[in-house]
């Protein structure tokens, strides 16, 4: 079963679906897969609020599926005009056609599979600051970077070498929305470091052995806020290329932080020394 066949229909077709084997399940859970996602260029988003979010970020929502007994409650009203009027297709699902979409016990009433989007790295401009992460490898910690970044002001997110897949559905799922709030950029160490110099951008590294500490960065817009690899922290490189290495001080027996949560106390301080 091929994507491609799924995104086939005459535009706002509304479908129904009366079983878990059906084609369209199928090709929707093949997305499942990077390689399919990569490939194809979509993924998938569960929840009618994370829906209503994309609809209202410009995001392009190719297929909606939801339970065909929900087809009345007003979000999914909302969700299926819109998909409608922009061509997409609804599928009606059946409980079981929507457990096997959603691989929980307690599935969403709705999913959605959605264009990913991509901002080339020449064409990003970072007006306060940016995070840019390298080989973050984990897609727990990637969702909760996306949401941190969201929620205190990052404008713009730099996935550096080989990352996780944001757009993989625990990345999706811990990013609780905020993938269709952030910008999200991608690129290899050569591109960014190339990028970095015409940026005009102060670039802070979040580093375990930073000479400077993080409350004392002379922290100016635009920034780029560095951070490591959740076992190798940054790569040398890497590390040459910032203006500054900085530590968050650590008083315990941990040997160091979180990334997610690294990532939380470097945006804050940035942005509590721009006041
Ligand atoms: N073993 C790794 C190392 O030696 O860097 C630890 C990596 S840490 C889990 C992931 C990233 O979070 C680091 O690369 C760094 O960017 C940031 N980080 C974590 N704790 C930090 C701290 N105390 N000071 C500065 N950055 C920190």
């Amino acid at each position: 079963v091929t994507l491609e066949a799924l995104v086939q229909h005459r535009p706002g077709e509304v479908r129904r679906v009366a079983s878990a084997a059906n084609e369209a399940v199928k090709a929707i859970r093949a997305l499942d897969l990077r390689k399919r996602r990569d490939e194809s260029g979509l993924f998938v988003a569960e929840g009618a609020r994370t829906l209503i979010e994309a609809q209202e970020t410009g995001a392009t929502i190719a297929v909606l599926a939801h339970l065909a007994a929900a087809a009345g409650e007003p979000p999914v009203v909302r969700l299926r005009k819109a998909v409608i009027a922009a061509g997409g297709l609804v599928l009606e699902v059946d409980a079981s056609s929507l457990a096997k979409l959603s691989r929980r016990d307690n599935p969403q009433a709705v999913i959605g599979v959605v264009e990913q989007r991509w901002t080339p790295l020449e064409r990003l401009r970072v007006e306060r600051r940016a995070l840019v992460l390298e080989e973050v490898r984990d897609p727990g910690n990637l969702g909760a970077v996306l949401r941190t970044a969201d929620a205190l002001g990052a404008d713009a997110v730099v996935l550096v070498g080989p990352c996780t897949d944001p757009y993989g559905l625990e990345a999706v799922r811990a990013s609780m929305g905020s993938i269709f709030a952030v910008k999200l950029a991608r690129t290899d160490l050569a591109g960014f470091l190339a990028w970095r110099a015409g940026c005009g951008a102060l670039v802070v590294g979040a580093h375990l052995e930073g000479r400077v500490d993080l409350r004392d960065v002379a922290w100016r817009d635009p920034s780029l806020i560095v951070m490591g690899n959740e076992q190798q922290g940054l790569s040398e490189p890497m590390a040459n290329a910032c203006d500054v290495l900085a530590r968050i001080a650590m008083t315990g027996r941990a040997d160091s932080l979180n990334l997610a949560v690294a990532t939380a106390i470097a945006i804050y301080e940035s942005v509590r020394g721009r006041r």
